[in-house]
Formats: C-alpha cells, structure tokens, sequence
C-alpha cells in the first residue's frame, strides 16, 4: 500500500532496541524510507525488513569504533531543514534528502556509571555524542521533524502514521521527551565527572551519609563552580548543611534588616533562638551562663550568640550556630563550651578560629560563608523522584515597609523596640519549619513553635517557651544551689523542669532532679507562676499566616504579648482583631505569608 508516507525518511539509531522490529514493520508498510546505524540496521535486516546503512547517505562509513555514525551534514541537514525555499535550495545543492522521522535512545551511561569500580575510561565510551546530536537537532526541528526516543511510542506514532501524519502537538510532547532524556543524560555525565574531577571543598563535597546513616550514598554540589561555603574545620553532616544553609540567610537578613549583628541557633531546621546584639543586663547574663565571659559589653556579636543560644537553652543542645558577623574571641569563647555541633559565618578572627577548631576534640564543624553569595532566584528539590521548582522567598521583612498597616488601636504607632522585636520575629518565622508562631523581647526570640500542624499548638508551644524562659528570671531560678561540677546541660535541663512546673511529687525522677542541688529547690506553686508570669510585658508576637481563631490571641495575651503581626485573609478576621482591641493588644498586618518547608 503506498500510504502518505511514502517518500518519508526515518533514520533510526537505537541502543534499547525494545520494540525496534515491530516499528520496522510500521515504517515499511507505511513505505517509509529507513537508514539505520550498524548495530540497529543489522537486527532490521536481519529480520528482512529493508534497511539501509546510513553510510548510503553519508557516503562515509562509521568510524573510529563506532564514536562517528551518524554525526554528518547529510544527516543533520536532512533533519534540520525546514520547508523555507532557502533550506530547499540548500539541500539540493548538496544533494541531501529531507529527514522525517529520527528514532533514537541513547547508551546507557547511568547503568555502566551505577556498576561498582567503573573506570574514567569505560564511562567515557559510554558517551553518546551522534544520538545527543540527533535527538537536539531532531527536536529541535519538531515544527517538521518528528523525534522518538522511547519505545512505548512506538505503538502510537505507528497508528498514527497510518492515518495519515503525526500532529504537532504530538510532535512537541515527542520533542519535550527528547530534550527531557538529553537533559537527564547531561546530567548523569556531568554527575560522574563531578565526582571525578571536581575538587571536594570547592564544587562538592561528600557527606558522611544523609539524613540518617543508612541513607548513604549523600553530597553536596552546586553546579556552579565553587560552593559558597569553605569548611575550615570538621566536616559537615546533611542536617548540618541543612541547619547552615537556612540559619545563615536568616541572620544575614536580620543584620540586614536592623542593622546590627545576628546569631541564631538552629536543631532541625528551625531555630531555637535568633537574636541581634543588644546590652544585656546582669541578671540576663546570668540566666543565659554566660556572666564570666570577658569581653561581651563589647561584642555585639557576643550579645547576640548569648541571646540566640539563652532562649531555649534545652533545644540549643547541639546546635548549628550561624553568625552574621565575623567571628571574636568573646563569641568563640561562649561557643567553646557549650555542646554544639557547628558554626557558619562570613570570617573568623585567628584567635576565635583556634579556639573553635579545638572543640569536639578538633572536629567542630565551622564554615566559612561567602557573605556576597547569591542564591539563584528559582529553587528546586527532589522529592520522592519529583521536582518541585519554586520561586524562593526572596521577598525581604524590613522593619518598615513589611509591617505596613496597624489595624488596631486604630491611631496606634510601634516604638522602636516593639518594631525590632516584631522584625526580629519574623525574619525567624521565615526560616522556620512551618506552621510556626514566635514571641520576641529585648532583641531576641524568647519563644518558637515549630512544625504544628494547627496555629493554636503553635502558639501555645511558643507561649509555653516564652513562659518558661520568663520563670528563669525569677529569683528563685536564679538562686538555685547547683551541686560543684553540675554540667551545663544538666543544669538546663533541671531548670526546664522547674520552670515549667513538671517537677514530679516523689519517685525516681524526683531524685534524679534533685541529684543536682546543694539545696532542693522548692517547685514553683500555680499561683507563683501565675504571679511571676503577671509581670511579663512588652512582647512581640508573630505568625507565619493568618490567626484563624481568637484563641491564639488569648494564648499570646497570657504571654506577654502586647505587639502582633500577622497576615489577615481569615474568616475571622474581625474577631480577631476586635479581641486584641479588648486585649490592649497592637494588631499590625504583615502582607505576607511565610510558610517554610
Ligand atoms: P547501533 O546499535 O545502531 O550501532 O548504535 C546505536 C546507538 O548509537 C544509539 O544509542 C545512538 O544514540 C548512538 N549513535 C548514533 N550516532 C552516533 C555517532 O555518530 N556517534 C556515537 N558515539 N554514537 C552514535
């Protein structure tokens, strides 16, 4: 039957000859003209379907063990062409015929990669250069020039040769695929050089395993040429990296934003405490252990890290430490003796280096962070084998322009502090795992609730926190007798115990609180806390999407809370708003939502 195709060209050039018989059928019922390469015209031949060599174009045989077949102006020329005169005129004067169809899949370049021990020298044959070239220009030319890279077409394409010719929307989805599998191949040759060649340190860097340690093989890369960060010390873990690469943006922004230096202190990819440099008075000193540290009254670095790292003492255990700044003798000094697990920052100074380096027995992770480094704006992640690509959130919480409007009091104005400690509680909000509320004062978080799944456990979670951390400034917290030699960590968590009011009756537990103390301390009564906790004013609250219930407003009031911000859109906009009216409470719009994951 001399269907429409007749007179139509397929060169075929297949490494998975899948299916290659049963589209040879197709093609030649169809009159299709085929030319194939050695491998793919041998197995067509030799089921006597006719076949001839590419070389019958070409007029040149393959060559150099197969690295030249099909890499020829016949060839490509015939494929790129179009219908214009000009091209006509072109291919007739060399002679060349018109290519219609190009079936093509590449070597298998990720299965010979993915064999244990493969050399440089076997990957490289396994680079396929004329079928990269026939897919590109194939689909390139899609307007005329239909491009088949997987099998499973086959069946389709055939169908829909009978009936005439192929559409152009299928020729797109076709030419997608192909620019899809050339994408994905260029990926896995630039994957295995990667590893190859580029140094570690500068381009990538192997990670000891990933999330957990049976996830192995784990790496960074960037493909640009240098990662932005130089490890000076240690090496760092995938949640490391995780925790560096949110906490660094946060405190560059929060310098940023309030022109002052920054420290935050990440677990999990949520802070535990983020702070800028302000004074800190005595009794904070105390309460966050750091009143012996030479130096503070003049580091507002210092300031900050003790901050960062006093808000929750309890989940900064381990943290990964970010600093806006470079880093001092009195930051490195606060930092050397309390458990941690890293620190990122834009520079260290000798001194503050060697006494980080000498921490973890020397295997402190501490990176060095190119501060001018920035971000592409588009970000994508793998996720259960799917991209997702998003626009990051680049948009910026500036004191000012962020907090655009005070819904209520309705003449109502944000002094500086208030302003600050909303700023500072929000830039945290947008490095923190979502849904999240935090209570800022003096600068500083004072409490965070991460990763609920509903706002209220949120805002209690962080209402908690900020309660807690209020009931160590109450006397008896600070005068607590500590038995000599009582760890750091254990101290904290014995007073998170007994801020908290979970002090057990009686028990094993008891005792082991108690282990701790010269002096046990009596636990504080209800009517204590509801007392001490009277006296806590002036913070700042702030949520990463809309309050949908009056409840978080009577959850933050009960904190402390006089300032909030917050985006509206909920269908309880007004009553919110109208309950923190009834609450004394400052109510700002902040125009966006800053979910984070
Ligand atoms: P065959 O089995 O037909 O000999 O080879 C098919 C494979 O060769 C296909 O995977 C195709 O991508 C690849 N190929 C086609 N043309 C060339 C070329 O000019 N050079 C190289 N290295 N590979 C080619």
């Amino acid at each position: 039957m001399a269907s429409r195709s007749a007179d139509k060209i397929a060169i075929i050039s297949v490494y998975d000859k899948t299916g290659l018989l049963d589209l040879a059928k197709g093609l030649q019922k169809n009159g299709v003209r085929m030319l194939a390469s050695g491998g793919t015209a041998r197995m067509i031949r030799e089921a006597n379907f006719p076949v001839e060599d590419v070389s019958a174009i070409t007029k040149a045989p393959e060559m150099l063990a197969g690295r030249v077949k099909t890499l020829h102006p016949a060839v490509h020329g015939g494929i790129l062409a179009t219908d214009s005169e000009k091209d006509k005129e072109d291919l007739a004067q060399q002679n060349i015929q018109k290519v219609d169809y190009v079936i093509c899949n590449l070597y298998p370049f990720k299965d010979t990669v993915a064999k244990i021990g493969v050399t440089v020298k076997e990957a490289v044959e396994e680079i396929d250069i004329g079928g990269v070239t026939l897919l590109r220009a194939a689909a390139k030319n899609h307007a005329r020039v239909t491009i088949l890279t997987d099998p499973n077409d086959y069946h389709g394409f055939l169908q829909e040769l009978e009936k005439g010719d192929i559409t152009e929307h299928n020729r797109q989805l076709y030419a997608l695929k192909a620019f899809e599998h050339t994408a994905d191949y260029d990926s896995a040759i630039a994957g295995f050089f990667r590893k190859q060649y580029a140094s570690n340190g500068i381009q990538q860097l192997p990670l000891r395993y990933g999330t957990n340690p049976h996830q192995k093989p784990a790496s960074a890369y960037t493909s640009l040429h240098d990662l932005p960060f130089k490890v000076l010390n240690g090496s760092p873990g995938y949640v490391n990296l995780l925790d560096a690469l949110n906490a660094w943006p946060l405190v560059k922004e929060l310098d940023t934003a309030l022109s002052r230096a920054a420290a935050a202190s990440f677990k999990h990819v949520s802070p535990a405490g983020a702070a800028i440099g302000v004074p800190l008075s005595d009794v904070e000193r105390k309460v966050y252990m750091v009143d012996d540290i030479d130096g503070i009254d003049t580091s507002v670095l210092a300031q900050a890290y003790a901050r960062a790292r006093g808000a929750d003492r309890m989940s900064s255990f381990g943290d990964m430490i970010a600093l806006s700044r470079e880093v001092d003798v009195p930051t490195a000094k606060i930092i050397s003796r309390e458990v941690s697990d890293g620190v990122v920052a834009p520079a260290f100074n000798a001194e503050a280096l060697e006494i980080l380096k000498k921490k973890k027995g020397g295997k402190y992770l501490v990176l060095q962070m190119d501060p001018d480094y920035d971000p592409p704006t588009q970000e994508t992640r793998s996720v259960y084998g799917i991209q997702l690509s998003q626009h990051r959130n680049d948009a910026l919480i500036k004191p000012s322009a962020s907090f655009g409007s005070i819904i209520t009091p309705k003449d109502g104005s944000l002094s500086e502090s208030a302003l600050r400690d909303l700023t500072v509680a929000t830039i945290a909000l947008k490095y923190t795992q979502s849904n999240s509320v935090s209570y800022a004062l003096n600068g500083q978080l004072i409490g965070l609730g991460a990763g609920q799944q509903s706002r209220i456990h949120c805002t209690r979670l962080a209402g908690d926190k900020a309660d807690n951390w209020w009931m160590r400034f109450h006397e008896r917290t600070l005068g607590l007798k500590w038995k000599k030699g009582t760890k750091r960590a254990d101290k904290s968590n014995a007073i998170d115990l007994l801020t908290s009011g979970l002090v057990p009756e009686s028990g094993i537990e008891r005792e082991d609180f108690e282990k701790h103390f010269e002096e046990s301390p009596t636990p504080f009564t209800a009517a204590e806390r509801k007392e001490w906790l009277s006296k806590l004013s002036e913070v700042a609250c702030s949520s990463d999407a809309f309050f949908p219930f009056i409840d978080n407003v009577f959850r933050a009031a009960r904190s402390g809370v006089k300032y909030v911000a917050a985006p509206m859109g909920s269908q309880n906009d007004h009553p919110v708003v109208e309950t923190a009216e009834k609450l004394g409470i400052t109510f700002v719009e902040q125009h966006l939502r800053l979910f984070h994951h």
